[in-house]
């Protein structure tokens, strides 16, 4: 652990937050000001969250505030339906940025005064050479650059050109405007880097106002700076842009002088965290869109039914560093199981059925048992469970010939119905292929609600549904999206996609309860896992997608591989 990373003074939980702590303390911020920067060009993924759990807690535990700033600086790939997205999203994952919500967009005017202002100061030149030239002319990191023909164009000159540009009158590619540093610079980000470029494309938000947009450096720092800024939380691939949001700083009129931090991303092993690859994997259809339940991005999420409130405590647990890992998604599975543990109803439900007929039981004869909705929650109270001759069981819950420790059904063997009766196996039927299609039990009616009352044990208790009153279910057991832990580290991101990372059961039968829960609302389904019911579902046949299983199955496989 790095003097950085280990516990901050005050009480504060990272090294970010005692950095804020410290300039509270010592009066150099009088209101505590963070922004979350998201680009309108996709939707907001599980990487982003980290970033909003980081600028909005600390607006909110300083007694401060996090903007939400759409950096929209790009039109050519940006969205106003992403604007749309995002800001669901982010309320959805439990923040709140008031009436602070702005656009990079907001800023242009000013950007562009302050872009004249470095112009008449000579601290910046309209560069007029060729994309390529330019590209060359930059040097390596090993080779300095080379001045361009065009730097030590006047003032005025610039001043001309750079209106020009703004009137529209020349075609993309034909001018930038540049910032006059240094080409010797050991860093890249400080050879003469590009402030502003020619793009006639229509902005979702300005229209065609604008055919020059200023680049992500150029008007981040300085969107921060007229907003307030104090702390500009960024990723670490950001560092080496550093010095370049200071120098801009410096060389501005600007009325506040906002900070750069970074942390290091969020990386989440079995999955992949960059837009780009997202989007790939919507545009070829290996997934269905945006919202698949296997997506890492919050609304695939909120589809599989991952309450916001996990996504919080995860994020917490994963911490705020310096240094890059690579964090196990069965901890983001533990925060789920642990949140969903206290609010899922339990039910009932049978993925793959197999019949059972009680033949000690009465054809026309209907008992309602009675079944606690949550152990963990008292008030959710009880459901009635109907009990029928005709059950159906899980087709693993039963083996003709099972191996010792074998604890379910078998012939000759007891077993506890879950909330029900003890049954025991006397018989069971196969069809023409030699599959079990059916088992004949009988039952004790003095274990009414899974009692035992001489004391005599049983080992084995199943989930089971009445087949009179059960319903016909989808389920979608959803698993990684892919099987390597760093997909595309092969060198092609398809290849490691899971082949089956999607089964769906379409002959599953669930107690009629199940039919209360509304879209989105997530289900314990007894011995199985939590279930999330889909917006696929209709009145008639549920549909549920699979959030995650009772126990992390991952790690028994990681433990039996060698
Ligand atoms: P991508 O690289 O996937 O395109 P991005 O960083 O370009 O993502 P932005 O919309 O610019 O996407 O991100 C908004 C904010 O979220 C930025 O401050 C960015 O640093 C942060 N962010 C993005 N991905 C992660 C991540 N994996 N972990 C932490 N913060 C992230
Ligand atoms: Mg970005």
């Amino acid at each position: 652990m790095s003097a950085e990373e280990s516990p901050a003074p005050g009480g504060a939980h990272d090294f970010i937050r005692a950095i804020v702590a410290d300039d509270a303390a010592a009066g150099r911020v009088s209101t505590v000001v963070t922004r979350f920067p998201p680009e309108p060009n996709g939707y907001l993924h599980i990487g982003h969250a980290k970033s909003m759990c980081l600028n909005f807690g600390i607006g909110g535990e300083f007694a401060g505030r996090c903007h939400l700033r759409f950096d929209d600086t790009n039109p050519v790939r940006e969205e106003q339906e992403y604007i749309e997205a995002i800001q669901e999203d982010v309320r959805w994952l439990g923040f709140e940025w008031g009436e602070h919500l702005y656009f990079a967009s907001d800023h242009f005017e000013q950007l562009y005064d302050w872009a004249e202002h470095l112009i008449r100061n000579g601290d910046a030149y309209v560069d007029s050479q060729s994309v390529d030239d330019m590209r060359e002319a930059r040097g390596t990191w090993n080779a300095p650059g080379r001045d361009s023909p065009w730097r030590n164009r006047s003032p005025t000159d610039n001043l001309d050109l750079f209106r020009r540009m703004r009137a529209g009158e020349f075609p993309d590619g034909a001018h930038v405007l540049r910032a006059k540093i240094d080409m010797a610079s050991g860093n890249m980000n400080m050879r003469d880097p590009v402030l502003y470029r020619i793009l006639h494309a229509h902005h979702p938000r300005t229209g065609t106002t604008w055919c020059i947009y200023p680049t992500y450096d150029y008007a981040h720092g300085q969107s921060d700076a007229i907003e307030g800024v104090t702390h500009s939380l960024c990723t670490l691939e950001f560092e080496d842009h550093r010095p370049l949001y200071d120098w801009l700083i410096d060389h501005l009129p600007v009325p506040r002088v906002p900070r750069q931090y970074e942390f290091a991303r969020l990386n989440l092993a079995s999955t992949v965290l960059s837009k780009r690859a997202l989007i790939a994997l919507v545009r070829d259809g290996h997934v269905n869109g945006w919202d698949d339940p296997r997506m890492p991005t919050l609304r695939g999420m909120r589809r599989r039914g991952i309450p916001p409130q996990a996504i919080r405590e995860f994020i917490s647990r994963v911490g705020v560093a310096r240094a890059d890992n690579l964090v196990d998604p069965a901890m983001l599975d533990n925060c789920v199981r642990a949140h969903l543990n206290l609010t899922a109803p339990r039910r009932m439900a049978v993925l793959r059925p197999l019949k059972v007929v009680i033949e000690t039981w009465p054809e026309d004869q209907t008992d309602e048992l009675q079944a606690i909705n949550n152990p963990e929650d008292e008030g959710a109270g009880h459901r009635p469970l109907l009990f029928t001759r005709t059950l159906y069981i899980e087709r693993d819950d039963f083996m003709e010939d099972p191996p010792r420790k074998f604890f379910r059904l078998a012939p000759g063997r007891e077993v506890r119905l879950r909330h029900g009766y003890f049954i025991t196996c006397r018989e069971f039927v196969k069809d023409a292929d030699g599959d079990i299609v059916e088992l004949r039990c009988t039952h004790d009616p003095a274990t009414r609600g899974g009692g035992s009352p001489d004391g005599r044990k049983v080992k084995g208790t199943l989930h089971w549904v009445s087949a009179d009153h059960a319903v016909s279910a989808d389920v979608r057991l959803y698993d990684r999206l892919f099987t390597t832990e760093t997909p595309g580290s092969g060198g092609d991101i398809i290849a490691d996609l899971n082949p089956d990372s999607c089964v769906v059961l379409d002959d599953c039968r669930v107690e009629p309860a199940v039919l209360d829960a509304a879209p989105g609302e997530v289900l314990q389904f007894e011995r199985q896992g939590y279930f999330c019911v889909d917006v696929d579902s209709t009145s008639e046949r549920p549909v549920f997608n699979r959030t995650v299983g009772l126990r992390d199955s991952w790690a028994r496989v990681r433990r039996n591989t060698p």
